[in-house]
């Protein structure tokens, strides 16, 4: 029986909520010391009791990266598209409070009736790699692909983890989202579209899969920096591209280096690494193994009992499965701690503080898209559902 050996704190502590922000970090991204306190236990009984009063009008989704004094509160857990079908699946539920992030609880709008309310526990839980890309910056590109007479050619592939303004762009220009376990058929079916795609906003995904997956080459692929004039690029470099990948990426998966895999092998002889295609394509070319966090999940489910595993994505879900599989030597991919800090705003207070104010009949941080944006927004999901070998049952993501 293995025991699961905690990170090493480092040495920047964690923001207290709300109270200050730092600016030399990225927003969510850092990893800034040790995993956040657990909340008072006392706040148990509270959700609880909210929770019961609320009954069936309640419908709590409760993503994979969330701290485990909130998931233990969720109705489902799963993955950002899971847990959106999943609300969408419950139209006798009036409230949906998501313990996720605001692009999530964005798509769970997008495909809840309108009678449904989408609350976000904290407004400050966003996520660093959908912040990345803003519709400004996204329209800006398509105008000078479009100047460059290259939009026509060029499919916007958007990944899920992006504003639902993201998504809308995406379904009005002839494209489709796509999620970290269906990526590939996304992009066999934009070059079936066109001949290039502009894909969003993360970077790493899309080049991990073209390259890993399509057997494009690195050449293929150019990165679209929109803080450069042009995005950084010539003409001549955009009509040579396959793929145009946008400059952006998720800092909790992208902090995994090389050097992590290699010091993990030869600490840990004969284990097996397990990552997320959002780690960078230095990292996914030294793992055994890439795949969603369903994917990671059922990798480790189905793991022979002595197995040794490290695992490349968020902390929290690093540690559940640990605990969960006690017959398996399962370690974090990084020595030091490393987790969304955003994805984990949504804390205890939080949550019941939200069921509180609906049980006194207040909906508090209700997240609401606008039916021109929900419905091209739509377009572009439902166009990835419509991809052969992708039905609703076999999609998942971060
Ligand atoms: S883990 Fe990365 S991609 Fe996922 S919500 Fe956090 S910042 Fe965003």
């Amino acid at each position: 029986m293995s025991t699961f050996t905690e990170p090493d704190p480092t040495p920047l502590a964690l923001m207290l909520l709300g109270q200050q922000a730092d600016p030399n970090t990225e927003r969510g991204i850092e990893c800034p010391g040790d995993l956040p306190p657990i909340s008072d236990p006392e706040l148990v009984a509270e959700v609880r009791a909210a929770k019961a009063e609320l009954g069936d009008r309640l419908f709590v989704l409760g993503h994979h990266y969330q701290r485990d004094e909130v998931i233990q509160f969720a109705d489902v857990t799963g993955d950002s598209f899971k847990l959106a079908q999943q609300a969408a699946a419950r139209p006798e539920a009036e409230f949906i409070v998501f313990c996720g992030v605001h692009f999530m609880a964005e798509s769970a709008d997008i495909l809840t009736t309108p009678d449904q309310q989408v609350i976000l526990p904290d407004l400050a839980a966003g996520c660093s790699m959908a912040d990345m890309a803003n519709i400004k910056q996204v329209e800006d590109s398509w105008k000078i692909l479009q100047q460059h007479g290259l939009a026509a050619g060029t499919v916007p592939i958007t990944y899920m983890n992006s504003s639902a303004a993201i998504k809308s762009f995406t379904g009005r220009n002839g494209g489709a989202v796509c999620t970290s376990s269906n990526a590939h058929q996304s992009l066999t079916w934009a070059f079936e579209q066109g001949e290039r795609v502009l894909f969003l906003p993360d970077q790493h995904l899309g080049r991990n899969t073209a390259v890993l997956e399509m057997g494009l080459t690195l050449d293929d692929c150019v990165v679209y920096d929109p803080h450069k004039p042009e995005g950084g690029l010539t003409q001549q470099e955009l009509a040579n591209a396959k793929m145009v990948l946008w400059r952006g990426h998720c800092s909790v998966h992208g902090h995994f280096t090389p050097e992590t895999v290699d010091e993990v092998r030869e600490r840990v002889p004969g284990i097996n690494v397990l990552v997320h295609p959002e780690v960078r394509y230095e990292v996914a070319i030294k793992a055994d193994l890439i795949g969603s966090t369903e994917y990671i999940i059922k990798t480790i489910e189905a793991a022979e009992p002595g197995s040794k595993w490290a695992i490349g994505t968020e902390l929290n879900l690093v540690r559940r499965l640990a605990l969960q599989h006690p017959d398996k030597e399962i370690v974090f991919l990084d020595r030091s701690v490393c987790f969304c800090a955003t994805m984990n705003r949504i804390d205890l207070p939080h949550l019941n503080w939200s069921l509180q104010e609906l049980r006194r009949g207040n909906v508090v941080n209700r997240i609401v898209v606008d039916d021109e944006t929900s419905h091209w927004a739509k377009v572009a999901l439902d166009r990835m559902l419509a991809l052969p070998g992708v039905n609703s049952a076999n999609v998942s993501g971060d």
